[in-house]
């Protein structure tokens, strides 16, 4: 079978900015985001009637502001993401609400929070609602339901069936109502995050299931949300989601709900990846190229401290070279490797930890390595491991770019800490 080639390893530019240029302008590792790619990926959503961005996929304000100017809500998961979204412009009240809450927990913080702004919440647990309804009688919750299955295999990813910690299960859903009934809390949303990917199957298991679910809570619901996962590719061989499609099967949900109620009900769909994971681009400068036995290595001035997903889930990422000096045009095996002084340091590495090869150009010192598709869960789970400082962060608009957030200094790095005296 041939694929259409979407991903090549060898770039020039992002978005007509030479890689060469962005270096010099901003250093390396940074990341780049590209607006325009985010703003297509909202138009592709329009159809639904709200779009939350879950913003702990890239939570910089400088992307919030941008979603934000696009008609786009948001999800917070904790109080500094709610921090973050009023930072970017967003504001406490709105129709539909420009802030949710979603969560399993409350800690005590976002509690407060939540009843002195008055956000309104997903709620992930029953002890969420009994916490909420002392504080806010009389107010109104969503209810994120776990259906009793998932989709996907790894432990980590998976966001239903027994084995998640996510949601309310299916069958407390009258205990649950009658606990919100106890504090006079109404249920006017139903979420599930469940993650299909491009499996239509299951996507209509689970619309099926927000269907009864929402028939058992009865015609207090205004709201249904799908929830996040859509897929995006990553390799040649991964096939774009079919949007259309996915509107289809959860507006048929939605117009089925509406007959029974005899009321509007508004559909939400709540992607991170989808919206920035293409917009992100991790440019690292190759520091040193090395043999091992019969492995080549090229190592990086990024690690794990700055992309995480590779060791964290065995992701693949593009990749490609953008040469400093004269373009080669062979081509070899090699591991892609970082400076952190752990061997899991490993950017070509499969679930498992198992170190794999990818072919490259060849390179030499002082090319850069671009890491592709890299905008969702990437400078987000960065960490100050090995004293490694904060990349910067670039965004990219037409033909300007800004500065959204700088590199961290040495001084940034032990801010807060203290000698004892
Ligand atoms: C993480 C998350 C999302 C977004 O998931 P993606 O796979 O990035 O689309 C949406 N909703 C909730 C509640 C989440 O926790």
């Amino acid at each position: 079978m041939t694929v259409e080639q979407q991903f090549s390893t060898v770039r020039t530019d992002i978005s007509g900015h030479l890689i060469q240029d962005l270096v010099m302008k901003f250093g390396t590792p940074t990341y780049v985001y590209d607006a325009q790619t985010v703003r297509d990926r909202i138009e592709q959503l329009r159809q639904f009637d709200v779009i939350r961005y879950a913003q702990k996929a890239n939570s910089n304000i400088g992307v919030l502001d941008l979603v934000r100017k696009n008609g786009v809500v948001v999800d917070a998961v904790s109080s500094g993401e709610v921090f973050r979204a009023v930072s970017a412009g967003f504001d406490y009240d709105g129709e539909p609400d420009p802030i949710v809450y979603t969560a399993d927990i409350f800690d005590r913080e976002a509690l407060d929070l939540v009843v002195e702004k008055g956000i309104h919440v997903n709620v992930g647990s029953p002890d969420m609602i009994e916490q909420y309804g002392q504080r806010v009688p009389g107010g109104e919750i969503t209810l994120r339901i776990n259906p009793g299955f998932g989709h996907g295999h790894s432990a980590k990813t998976n966001t239903g069936g027994e084995s998640s910690k996510h949601g309310i299960w299916h069958e407390q859903l009258e205990d649950c109502l009658a606990l919100a009934a106890k504090f006079d809390v109404s249920v006017t949303g139903l979420h599930m995050h469940i993650g299909s990917g491009t499996d239509f199957e299951h996507l209509s298991q689970v619309c099926d299931a927000m269907l009864q679910t929402a028939l058992r809570v009865g015609d207090t619901i205004k709201m249904i949300s799908a929830g996040g996962g859509l897929p995006t590719p990553y390799r040649d061989s991964d096939v774009g989601l079919d949007v259309d499609r996915y509107y289809q099967l959860w507006n048929r949900t939605r117009k089925q709900l509406e007959a029974g109620f005899g009321h509007a009900v508004s559909l939400e769909i709540e992607p991170g990846r989808f919206l920035v994971a293409e917009s992100g681009f991790l440019l690292t400068e190759i520091r040193a190229i090395k043999k091992m036995g019969r492995n080549l290595f090229y190592l990086v001035d990024a690690g794990f401290n700055n992309l995480a997903r590779p060791i964290l889930y065995g992701a693949y990422h593009p990749m490609s070279i953008a040469f400093k000096g004269e373009p080669t045009h062979e081509t070899q095996d090699v591991i892609v490797g970082g400076p952190l002084c752990e061997s899991g340091d490993i950017f070509t590495q499969q679930e498992g930890g198992f170190v794999c090869s990818r072919e490259l150009p060849v390179a030499t010192v002082g090319d850069y390595l671009v890491i592709e598709c890299a905008g969702a869960y990437g400078y987000v789970m960065s960490s100050n491991y090995n004293s490694k400082p904060f990349s910067a962060e670039v965004l990219i608009d037409g033909d300007k770019t800004h500065l959204i957030r700088k590199r961290q200094s040495p001084a940034d790095l032990i801010r807060g800490e203290v000698i004892p005296d």
